[in-house]
């Protein structure tokens, strides 16, 4: 199990009466209200909550408020974040700019290291790895086709390690027979899941993190076999077996962002 954000965003939309988009984008507009200049626009969001918070996505600014909160408190409150908001702001643009790119020249984060992608005109498709340069082989590459060539790659580099390592970590946890299924998909927002009949779901864009994260990944959904929480006695496992976790789940935490494809 996982935290997912958007299933708690979907929760709170069915409670939802109302929601209009703010925009102060331009000094005529702030003035009126007498506030000062915002550079970016925000959503209010009202539900059956009891505090107003504000929520900063890639390049969206959420507050989500209690539903008899007037427009004049919501934008007093933006007002007096606005620092922050801003922060997070500059913060997420600079996630952004980090974000792979699969242009010849590009960079990608392998494993933990930057390395310049190079398209090389092959008949064949292959990806190959030397010390500053991540090659990508085939026949009329693009983004686009050096894309699927990559991520073909990675789902067969996943189905290669971890439906092993994830057996025998869970033969080790004595909870091997729970383990009916390790399945790969590639979705938004998680690196793994594991579900109460013993499916583990990996997302293979995994594969591209550094080993010791990949086997924080497999420690956690098998741990999940035991404890479907994630409770004291759950994250005491996952030590049991990877005393260095945290480093990993900041590690994550940290650069995930420059993962995604
Ligand atoms: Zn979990």
């Amino acid at each position: 199990m996982q935290f997912r954000p958007e299933k708690v965003l979907r929760i709170m939309r069915q409670f939802m009466t109302h929601s209009n988009q703010h925009a102060f984008q331009t000094p005529e507009a702030s003035n009126q209200g007498g506030a000062s200049v915002l550079p970016y626009t925000y959503t209010i969001v009202r539900a059956r909550r009891k505090t107003m918070v504000v929520h900063v996505r890639h390049a969206s600014v959420e507050v989500r408020v209690p539903l008899f909160v007037s427009d004049a408190q919501v934008k007093d409150f933006v007002n007096r974040h606005s620092q922050w908001i801003l922060r997070k702001l500059e913060h997420k643009a600079g996630q952004e700019s980090q974000r792979l790119a699969l242009t010849d020249g590009g960079s990608i984060y392998y494993k933990a290291r930057t390395l310049t992608v190079r398209y090389i005109t092959d008949s064949r498709d292959d990806i190959v790895i030397t010390e500053r340069e991540f090659r990508i082989h085939g026949r009329r590459l693009s983004e686009e086709t050096a894309a699927r060539i990559l991520q073909r790659w990675l789902l067969t580099q996943a189905r290669i390690l971890l439906p092993g390592r994830t057996q025998a970590l869970a033969n080790y946890l004595q909870v091997g027979t729970r383990l009916k299924e390790v399945v790969f998909r590639k979705t938004k927002t998680k690196w793994g899941h594991c579900t109460s009949s013993g499916r583990i779901q990996f997302n293979w864009l995994i594969m591209m993190a550094p080993d010791a994260v990949i086997d924080y990944m497999i420690a956690h959904e098998v741990s999940h076999l035991l404890h479907m929480n994630h409770s004291k006695r759950f994250w005491n496992l996952v030590e049991s077996v990877c005393p260095d976790y945290r480093t990993y789940v900041k590690w994550l935490k940290k650069h995930e962002h420059r993962l995604w494809l």
